[in-house]
């Protein structure tokens, strides 16, 4: 006679049906009006509660509701959504990353940086990402599943707090940009993340009252959602993550290329740029002896010339075990040059927070690192929960 032993789970795995607790960043005000009502409170609260999320200092009460009100209407529309459970700092205080953990458990970073005009906040819009860039680390696992807005929105408003509270150094100040380049590919994500742009776009105290062209969208090149949010009639920074101007290699670099190619891709983009007026960022991860050639470069220089465009060149953060490495300052200045000489304007980006993980495709590796426990499993292929 034998036993037969069930494998015992080894990975907890939140329930496919399990969604954030209901939230006001998710509503608009209109939705928000509602839920109040239906709550039994006035709907004036709705003003009210907005004003104390999106604008309020951190850990101040909602004085303006009676007692007896609060606790209810907190549980029921300002639940917590994300709970800071680590804050890492570099760049002399000036840049500061957050390991956020979600209600079921999910683990999701955002990286703040303060500069002497601006303060940015780079988001996620996915825990993990489905896209598979060979060189980014949060390619690596695969996506686990998609943020709700409310989830994005709290990211910025919890930067949104800091900036006002002052706590970087420079004294108080206002966050005024939010990058899409956390983890995650935001137009897989498409409707959530545009719901959360709302919120950061409403004037107070429905949102943020933030500037469009402050919030840059980044993405792989997905593109009837690229054709999407041209119809948005949001000036929204769009960018492309390019990282080669031939399908041979972007195919390998950029998975999602064999959908939709270099041409199909910038097509899209130049019509972001007709429709909205935006320049449109090229993203460019310089990768030794990978894509940095001279011929490349001119390759590039020809097909963005004459367009409304900027070259953004990123040096490539080696994820852990990465057979690859940025390119050798020499060859990252010919390849600068290069690109210029067709009338392209380039710039080298500055990496940030690169001794705290925070760079560039570094969130994932660092998530992984830093956490051991509850194990959450990464799933290659969840649907989109829209
Ligand atoms: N999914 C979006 C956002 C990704 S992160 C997108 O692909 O655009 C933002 C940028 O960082 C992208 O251009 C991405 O390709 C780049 N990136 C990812 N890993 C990197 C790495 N290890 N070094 C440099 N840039 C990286």
């Amino acid at each position: 006679m034998s036993t037969v032993s069930l494998p015992l789970p080894l990975v907890w795995t939140p329930p496919r049906s399990a969604k954030p607790p209901r939230h006001l960043a998710d509503l608009s005000i209109e939705q928000v009006r509602a839920a109040v009502v239906e709550a039994g409170h006035p709907a004036y609260r709705a003003e009210q509660l907005s004003r104390h999320y999106f604008d309020a200092p951190a850990g101040q009460e909602l004085t303006e509701l009676p007692r007896e009100a609060r606790e209810g209407i907190i549980a029921d529309l300002l639940p917590t959504l994300l709970e800071s459970i680590n804050d890492r700092s570099a760049d002399r205080g000036t840049t500061r990353k957050t390991l956020w953990r979600a209600f079921d458990g999910t683990l999701i970073e955002s990286v703040l940086m303060r500069y002497p005009d601006r303060a940015t906040l780079c988001v996620s819009s996915q825990a993990g990402c489905g896209m598979a860039c060979p060189f980014c680390a949060t390619g690596q696992g695969g996506l686990t599943r998609n943020l709700s807005a409310g989830e994005i929105v709290d990211q910025v408003v919890n930067a949104a707090r800091a900036m006002r509270a002052g706590e970087l150094p420079g004294g108080p100040g206002r966050l005024s940009n939010v990058v899409f380049m956390g983890m995650g590919e935001p137009l897989a994500n498409y409707n959530r993340v545009l719901t959360a742009i709302r919120r950061m776009l409403a004037p107070a105290p429905h949102g943020l009252g933030m500037s469009a062209r402050g919030i840059t969208v980044s993405t792989v090149g997905l593109v009837p959602a690229i054709s999407r949010l041209t119809e948005e009639g949001l000036a929204l920074t769009l960018a492309v993550s390019l990282h080669a101007p031939d399908d041979d290699l972007r195919d390998t670099l950029v998975p999602v290329n064999t959908r939709w190619p270099v041409r199909e891709v910038l097509d899209a983009a130049w019509r972001y740029a007709d429709v909205t007026g935006r320049r449109v960022s090229i993203e460019y991860a310089l990768i030794r002896d990978v894509n940095d050639s001279v011929e490349r470069a001119d390759h590039l220089g020809r097909l963005l010339s004459g367009r409304l465009t900027h070259v953004n060149v990123i040096p490539l953060n080696p994820t852990p075990g990465s057979k690859w490495d940025a390119s050798t300052p020499r060859a990252q200045d010919r390849f600068v040059s290069a690109v210029r000489q067709h009338g392209v304007a380039i710039t080298v980006r500055d990496t940030r927070g690169r001794e705290i993980d925070g760079a560039c495709g570094q969130l994932a590796a660092s998530v992984k690192a830093q956490t051991s426990a509850p194990t959450v499993r990464v799933e290659r292929t969840v649907p989109a929960r829209d």
